[in-house]
């Protein structure tokens, strides 16, 4: 049967065909819907793991136990995940395992632009990389019988046009796969020092087992149209180049790349008077041609910043042409810069903490937080990765220790985030003894990747209820001291206020958790959709000081204030603002 499908669709369908078993992941965009799609198949158990790390060494254990696994990150994650995945190259597998990486050139929703690919070469473990969904569901189900028949984790190498474009896919049905039955093997599964020398050589022997499979699988193909010109490309690069060129150039159209095939690249290029190599991200496949001695054109003419497009690649490769292909818009959208939605729980918090500007130190996180540097509330000094706000901070104290500079530390961090890798954090600045302000912006939901459940909502993937693990009681069981903690409302401006001072004026490391759900979440949208604050005109006195809050629903016209009642969720805390008493609640 056919159907329309998002690459990421794709990948679930057909990792659900190939019998998957196990399916763990942390959410990021471009990857989150793997999973979420993953989790409408009953039979294919699956999870929100609280990092990538850990979703990896899910996957793992189940591999090693017999079950087809797959995991899921985006490129950052992937980092996070390094530990397991490089020792799984060494161990292997027992079931099939897929982790899934999901590349965003462009930054679309990311801190960097990294290339995946080259972990694979880093750690050795084969690659496939899908340019379309009909791919994404067929080379997934090829991944898994890869990595059994190699006995090697494979990594699933996408990027976000592969992720989140539509297109037709054939699909199939569930195969069933027994797990196979566990048995113990210390040699391959205990990486003490004197096994893995022993695991190093397998794994060196499977390399070059795998390069000759790359020189002969049909994920590796060449499209031969009649010309002396020749494009070596993958991924979504192969879209946008048959876009461009169609049939006037010949493809080697590269699906399994890593390890990626010397002799088919070299007979390609042979075959060719000129040869481009049309990738996205890092000149992967262009430096190892230039290695095995291949005339190839290609980053030269292309940027080293942003996604591909077709238009790129024509002007690149097609100066003289005439057609602009693509798919242009005349119009142009006005730009409209990211903020904090209307009624956003975190609003409150950094109206505060704004007050001390001058006086402290913001190093943020990963999340919705992040737009606390936007203007007019602009607090935030850093954001570098998950979790590296407490810990940066921390570096910050004591660096500023050393120069006498008595700002304080004021680190801003999620809930989701908190879980993922903050918690060692709070540890080192307790045991550490850095007197930072450690902030958890608590809205019970991983907010920003699209709502989805994380240690502390009390729901699985699978929709059952669960522990909630206690925000509170990990703080004070890290060592934060009760007197050093506060849990607020940051709808509650005064409340909020107050513990801020309390932050500030601490000697020691000290904790606030701001509790309210994501304005966002459909539940709290329904039970506040009714609830609107209006001006009234003949109270404003037009001074402008509720738009500090920085609420997109709020606005100035004729000199007053005026709140877009379609946006506003009464959240109150433009009226707890205004010193003229001119906002108030005026429900639908
Ligand atoms: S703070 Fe109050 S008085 Fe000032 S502009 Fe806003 S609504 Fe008007
Ligand atoms: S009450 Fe004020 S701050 Fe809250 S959403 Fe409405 S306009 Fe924005």
């Amino acid at each position: 049967m056919k159907k329309i499908m998002t690459g990421n669709e794709a990948i679930a369908r057909g990792a659900w065909e190939a019998g998957l078993h196990v399916a763990a992941a942390y959410p990021g965009t471009p990857s989150t819907e793997i999973l979420e799609n993953i989790s409408t198949y009953p039979e294919i158990y699956c999870e929100w793991a609280p990092n990538e790390k850990v979703a990896v060494e899910v996957g793992a254990g189940a591999a090693f136990a017999g079950a087809r696994a797959m995991s899921a990150m985006k490129h950052v994650g992937l980092n996070v995940a390094a530990d397991p995945f490089f020792t799984l190259a060494y161990t292997g597998i027992s079931g099939g395992y897929v982790i899934n990486v999901a590349d965003d050139p462009g930054m679309f929703s990311s801190q960097n632009e990294q290339d995946s690919r080259f972990y694979a070469s880093h750690a050795k473990v084969p690659m496939l990389e899908p340019s379309d969904s009909q791919e994404a569901h067929d080379f997934i189900k090829k991944a898994f019988e890869i990595s059994e028949k190699f006995d090697a984790p494979v990594l699933f190498r996408v990027s976000t046009r592969v992720c989140h474009s539509k297109s037709l896919v054939e699909t199939g049905e569930r195969t069933e796969i027994a797990v196979k039955p566990y048995s113990k093997n210390t040699p391959k599964y205990v990486m003490s020092p004197a096994n893995a020398k022993q695991r190093k050589i397998v794994l060196e022997q499977r390399l070059k087992d795998l390069q000759a499979f790359s020189e002969t699988t049909e994920l590796n193909r060449t499209e031969n149209n009649g010309s002396k010109i020749g494009v070596i490309t993958s991924g979504i690069s192969y879209q946008h180049a048959q876009e461009v060129f169609g049939g006037t150039v010949d493809y080697l159209k590269l699906g399994f790349t890593f390890p990626l095939p010397p002799e088919l690249m070299l007979n390609f290029a042979a075959a060719h008077d000129e040869i481009y190599v049309i990738e996205e991200n890092e000149p992967y496949l262009e430096g190892f041609a230039k290695q095995l001695g291949i005339d190839c054109v290609g980053r030269e003419k292309l940027p080293f910043v942003g996604e591909l497009t077709p238009e790129i690649i024509r002007r690149a490769f097609v100066p003289a042409s005439e057609e602009t292909g693509g798919y242009a818009v005349e119009a142009k959208a006005p730009p409209r810069p990211p903020v904090l939605c209307p009624g956003c729980t975190h609003r409150g918090f950094f109206y505060e903490i704004a007050k001390y500007k001058e006086k402290i130190i913001t190093t943020a996180d990963i999340g919705c937080y992040t737009l606390g540097s936007v203007p007019p509330l602009g607090v935030n000094d850093s954001v570098l990765c998950m979790g590296a706000s407490i810990s940066g901070g921390i570096g910050f104290r004591k660096a500023l220790d050393k120069a006498g500079d008595s700002r304080k530390v004021f680190a801003v961090i999620g809930d989701s985030t908190f879980f993922h890798s903050g918690i060692t954090g709070l540890i080192d600045a307790v045991v550490n003894k850095a007197d930072i302000v450690v902030n958890i912006l608590d809205n019970r939901i991983t907010a920003m990747t699209g709502h989805q459940e994380n240690p502390g909502t009390g729901r699985t993937l699978m929709g059952e209820p669960t522990h909630q693990v206690d925000l509170e009681a990990l703080c004070l069981a890290c060592g934060i001291k009760k007197e050093n903690l506060r849990v607020i409302d940051p709808y509650n401006l005064k409340e909020t206020a107050e513990a801020v001072k309390a932050g500030y004026e601490a000697k020691e490391p000290f904790v606030i958790i701001t509790k309210r759900p994501c304005a966002l979440i459909k539940e709290v949208m329904k039970e506040r959709a009714k609830m609107k604050c209006a001006v009234d005109r003949e109270k404003c006195v037009g001074c402008k000081l509720c738009l500090k809050a920085g609420c997109p629903a709020l606005m100035v016209e004729d000199g007053k204030a005026k709140i877009d009642t379609a946006m506003c969720n009464g959240c109150e805390i433009c009226a707890q603002i205004c010193p003229k008493k001119a906002i108030s609640r005026e429900d639908l």
